[in-house]
């Protein structure tokens, strides 16, 4: 970018920030053709519930679905709209009834300066315990607006180099010999494959992956595994086979036997289930080798930033990973991907009905749109 384009592009992103500062703006353009009409000078929050339809039957250790809830969110503020999503799979016991439940006891309009994040978000996660994804629906159609109203994508506003975001895997579902090897073949683009195990099955699936490609794999066993030395057994089975890590190998409360297998193990082994947001971090020492960092599960980008510096802080590997969701939510978590050693970044291709345009896989890598905010926009 030359100097002059640069100075121009900052000049209108302060105008955009002084503007936003007050009660009231004249219509007109800001950075990026961002169109800014007069507004009532306070955060107004939306929000309708959606149903996302899944491609496949997505089946796990625990269940299998075709559809999930979500629940899609916009920050309005003097004319520029910010979107967040809350996606709800049926593990973390948020729905569609509590999530629309929480919103609706959320009042936004006591703000009148998006910008004072630390106390909006403090204001929300006071309004009740839990309910990650509700508050991430909130915190990331805040990021989304001030990023707007910067006129510069989250990543930059954070310092990250968008030319170092990772490899993202494309999951693989347990289920027949046949299907996995279709669904193999379709993930061809993919540099990376995450095989969900934990049935009975588990080596069947490994060698049908295995009979298509030699790409490497992530393993999620989803909690599915009840015996240590099988854990074991297994490690060093798909250490031979080309796996990069284990994830929540067995349930989350049998810590004894996960930290035994972590010490054992040849590959590293991340807590997915096991911890949710930046409280649970300490928690992971000694337990686990990485965490599996996910926007529903924090409460959003806030929230993950702050794990990401936990986690490097305790000498952990980070992986970023998402729920079947639009593009909404994963471009959100796309924007801090340039800080992670692995990513998991596939649930806006798993459904049929995306409701916007965002990040996408570009020679299995994540890419990151340059557009201002989490990057999307509406789907026409
Ligand atoms: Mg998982």
């Amino acid at each position: 970018m030359k100097k002059r384009d640069f100075i121009k592009i900052g000049g209108l992103a302060a105008g955009a920030v002084l503007a936003g500062c007050t009660t009231s703006t004249s219509e007109g353009s800001t950075a990026k053709g961002l169109v800014r009409k007069k507004g009532s000078g306070v955060l107004k929050l939306s929000y309708r519930p959606y149903e996302l339809q899944l491609k496949h039957v997505f089946t796990v250790a625990t269940n299998s679905r075709t559809t999930t809830p979500v629940v899609l969110a916009t920050i309005e503020y003097d004319g520029v709209t910010g979107f967040g999503e809350a996606s709800m799979p049926p593990y973390l016991g948020e729905s569609h009834e509590s999530v629309l439940n929480f919103l609706s006891k959320v009042n936004l309009e006591q703000f009148s300066d998006p910008f004072l994040m630390e106390d909006i978000l403090a204001y929300i996660e006071g309004v009740m315990p839990g309910n990650y994804a509700a508050k991430a629906s909130l915190d990331i159609a805040l990021h989304d607006l001030t990023g707007k109203l910067l006129g510069q994508p989250w990543f930059r506003l954070w310092g990250l180099n968008p030319a170092k975001t990772p490899l993202t895997s494309f999951t693989i579902g347990i289920d027949t010999a046949d299907v996995v090897r279709e669904k193999t073949l379709e993930a061809g683009a993919f540099k990376i494959l995450k095989i969900k195990l934990g049935r009975d099955n588990d080596r069947e699936m490994i060698e049908t992956v295995r009979s298509v490609t030699d790409v490497p794999i992530f393993v999620d066993v989803n909690q599915g595994w009840k015996d240590r030395v099988y854990a074991l057994e297994m490690a060093h089975f798909l250490n031979e086979n080309n796996c990069l890590f284990i994830e929540q190998p067995m349930h989350k409360e049998q810590k004894d036997d996960i930290a035994w297998l972590t010490a054992g193990s040849p590959l590293p082994i991340i807590a997915d289930e096991a911890l949710q947001t930046v409280g649970d971090m300490l928690g992971m020492k000694g337990i686990y080798s990485g965490i599996n960092i996910k926007l529903m599960k924090c409460g959003g980008m806030h929230a993950a930033y702050k794990m990401v510096t936990m986690a490097r802080q305790m000498g952990m590997k980070i992986l970023i990973g998402c729920m079947t969701e639009t593009s909404c939510a994963v471009s959100a978590a796309a924007q801090l991907s340039p800080l992670v050693d692995w990513a998991d970044l596939d649930g806006n291709l798993l459904i049929s009905n995306d409701v916007y345009d965002g990040m996408t896989v570009v020679d299995g890598r994540v890419s990151i749109p340059h557009r201002p905010g989490i990057g999307i926009i509406e789907k026409k």
